[in-house]
């Protein structure tokens, strides 16, 4: 008898004790929090400030072997894109937004917030709603501080004494090949808790942007089927944390259950799709220019004659000949 009531009492203080943990839980499916609660909490080795440092020093990594789309339209437009997604989401860093060349279909944000959204992703998404479902989706994974809380997890469970940067050779500790770049594999795919984390939290700051929240179901589907259809369109991190069915179906059920209908979304705007159609046309450049799009080449640079791999423009044709000027509008 006294061991019940002991038992009673014990499970009485477990609720008392798990009722704030159920409150923070259900928050994060409460879109009216957005900003007022901290998605980011758990276990984390890594002040803020330690988290924006070693993001920047993998970003300025990516940056060296990548090559960024500078064009002001685009660059500005995606970066306009993505701060409003930010403004609408937990973030407590704040964001640098860069566009990648690379036809891979992809995006990836690093911890502290220096995002990267691939030229391929952007070309196809079919509305700007699709491409702020991906983005949101990114930026949800930097907001609950997805990169270094996994990081500390690896460091707990003592899987190796993890080497903060671009220890070569290490199993387990892949590098991020893609786009050669050095940035440890752990930092760009995540659990699956995660992944499902980030979908719920992307979900809501596109809604809370304005977007219709179905495109990021949209943009799912038409993933799964390129994956089918064009295996090597979709990057190796994308296609890590697949475009499973159980996604979409939590997504589909997360739109019903979490966000209020509202009367009217953004769909589309006639800007996303001006910008597609230049990132299209510099893309076809590229090509022209660089036939071989696997081997990195010397781009001809306006009044830089000389810069040349001597590759380009030998079996061309005139037009191939003739030095381009990028043209300013
Ligand atoms: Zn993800």
């Amino acid at each position: 008898m006294k061991s019940t009531i002991t038992q009673m009492r014990v499970l009485a203080v477990i609720l008392v004790l798990a009722s704030p943990f159920c409150w923070a839980r259900d928050s994060k499916k409460d879109p009216d929090q957005i900003g007022n609660r901290d998605v980011g909490k758990g276990v984390n080795f890594y002040s803020l400030e330690k988290e924006i440092a070693l993001g920047k020093q993998m970003a300025q990594e990516v940056e060296r072997d990548a090559k960024i789309v500078d064009d002001p339209m685009v660059a500005e437009y995606i970066n306009r894109v993505g701060q409003n997604l930010v403004r609408n989401s937990d973030a407590k860093v704040p964001f640098t937004i860069k566009v990648l060349d690379t036809d891979e279909v992809n995006a990836f944000a690093l911890p502290g917030g220096f995002f990267f959204v691939n030229s391929g992703l952007i070309l196809t998404a079919d509305t700007e709603a699709e491409l702020a479902g991906v983005m949101g989706h990114e930026i949800a994974h930097v907001a609950a501080r997805h990169g270094t809380r996994q990081a500390t997890r690896g460091q707990l469970a003592n899987i190796a004494t993890i080497p903060l940067l671009f220890a070569g050779g290490w199993t387990g500790y892949a590098i991020y090949q893609a786009a050669g770049m050095a940035i440890p594999l752990g930092f760009l795919t995540f659990s699956r808790v995660f992944e499902r984390e980030a979908d719920m939290l992307g979900l809501q700051y596109m809604y809370k942007a304005g977007y219709d929240p179905t495109a990021f179901v949209d943009f799912f589907e038409k993933i799964e089927s390129l994956e089918k259809t064009k295996p090597g369109a979709v990057a190796k991190v994308f296609s890590t944390h697949p475009m499973t069915d159980d996604r979409i179906r939590d997504t589909q059920t997360n739109i019903q259950e979490i966000l209020k209908a509202r009367p009217e979304y953004v769909l589309n705007t006639s800007e996303f799709i001006d910008v597609k159609a230049r990132l299209a046309t510099l893309e076809n450049r590229r090509k022209v220019e660089r036939p071989d799009g696997n081997r990195p080449t010397l781009r001809r640079v306006p009044g830089n004659g000389s810069a040349d791999d001597g590759n380009s423009g030998k079996q061309g044709t005139d037009s191939d000949e003739r030095p381009t000027l990028k043209r300013r509008d």
